[in-house]
């Protein structure tokens, strides 16, 4: 297993194109083609992970905040970052982070918080939109099945927890091949039919290239018919926050105790009436306020983040209880999706690299 190969991982569940435009996704420190036989997660790439790193002889940590992220005009040891980058260097540990694209993947940040809530029938709370294709082919009878299968390994076809979805609909398909054209059905010059399909499916807007070249590497035709269309569907796939029931409604009081004690929070800031029965909670990982009113539209009883500013609390009296449950508090169950995942993908390609979790804390912050 390579870094490469880290990276082609995380490019499936939390692409690049899902993060945020100012973020600094991916490879920060190393070489994509250095072997990778150990594998450190943690939230934050502090000095202490570093050194865990070094005594764990781990070759790539996998961090959820990018150690780079403003580029540096200088990589000096009279700074934090600097200093960070020359002992990761001299030590041959390579840096991935997976940040707002792990925000906005299924499974990702705030899903993984729903989770450790109980909360059911998890769903994003803002899908991403324009993010969508339709891609329509026409394909000869009989090559229908190469064609969504070349379609579907490049990455089409994925609506929510089903892949291979495809729609194919009977028709005829005419043309007429100019004289130098080699046509796999009749002859040149000649007005031909043929039976064809026209084979439907959805592509994320990012993967679009792949697939045409998958799809037409697959289909027999010298010219490959086919149409593209842009969707106003909501992405079920990525999106911001995420929402789910209670199994059954408990007090705000209830809920906040709970709140404290899975995410290991000191403190929790809040707005609410603690006896008021709640089921419906919308969630989001770190800094998310900017979802209130998402979680006020979808309906939540309680929308639970982080780094929330004074005057929204004000916003949300009365409206909704909103809670504060800190930064990393919010983020570190990710942490084990992370480690879950890695591990189940190197488990599929039958390789033996191993993966630890941080056993450090890399919250700065301590409320007393
Ligand atoms: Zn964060």
């Amino acid at each position: 297993m390579t870094v490469a190969d880290i990276e082609k991982f995380f490019d499936i569940w939390a692409p690049r194109w899902a993060a945020s435009e100012r973020d600094n996704v991916g490879l920060q420190v190393g070489h994509r083609l250095r072997s990778v036989k150990r594998i450190l997660v943690a939230l934050d790439v502090t000095a202490e992970v570093v050194s865990e790193a070094a005594r764990k002889k781990v070759d790539l940590i996998v961090s959820h905040h990018p150690l780079l992220f403003r580029p540096p005009s200088s990589i000096t040891s009279s700074d934090r970052v600097g200093r960070l980058v020359l002992t990761l260097a001299q030590k041959k540990i390579a840096v991935f982070s997976a940040h707002t694209n792990l925000d906005s993947a299924r499974d990702g940040v705030s899903f993984s918080l729903a989770r450790v809530l109980g909360l059911q029938r998890i769903r994003f709370l803002a899908p991403l939109k324009d993010t969508l294709v339709k891609l329509a082919v026409f394909v000869p009878e009989g090559h229908a099945e190469g064609v969504t299968s070349a379609m579907t390994t490049a990455g089409a076809g994925v609506i929510g927890n089903y892949t291979s979805c495809s729609f194919r609909l009977k028709g005829t398909g005419t043309f007429r091949g100019a004289q130098d054209s080699k046509p796999f059905v009749g002859r040149a010059l000649q007005l031909e039919s043929v039976d064809e399909v026209r084979l439907e499916m959805i592509v994320p807007r990012a993967r679009l290239r792949d697939v045409i070249a998958a799809m037409k590497s697959a289909h027999p035709y010298e010219e490959v018919a086919y149409d593209v269309y842009p969707l106003q569907n909501e992405d079920p796939n990525f999106g911001m926050g995420a929402i789910g029931e209670l199994p059954r409604p408990v007090t705000l009081k209830s809920l906040l105790n709970r709140t404290k004690r899975r995410l290991n929070a000191e403190a929790l800031r809040y707005v609410g009436h603690l006896n008021r029965r709640v089921r419906r909670v919308a969630v989001c990982g770190g800094s998310g306020s900017e979802l209130l009113n998402e979680a006020i539209a979808a309906g939540a009883d309680v929308f639970l983040t982080a780094d929330i500013r004074y005057h929204a609390f004000h916003e949300a009296q009365d409206r909704i209880a909103l809670v504060d449950a800190g930064h990393w508090e919010t983020e570190h169950p990710a942490l084990a999706a992370i480690e879950r995942r890695l591990r189940e993908f190197i488990n599929q390609k039958g390789d033996k690299t191993q993966v630890f979790l941080s056993k450090y804390s890399t919250n700065p912050t301590h409320s007393r």
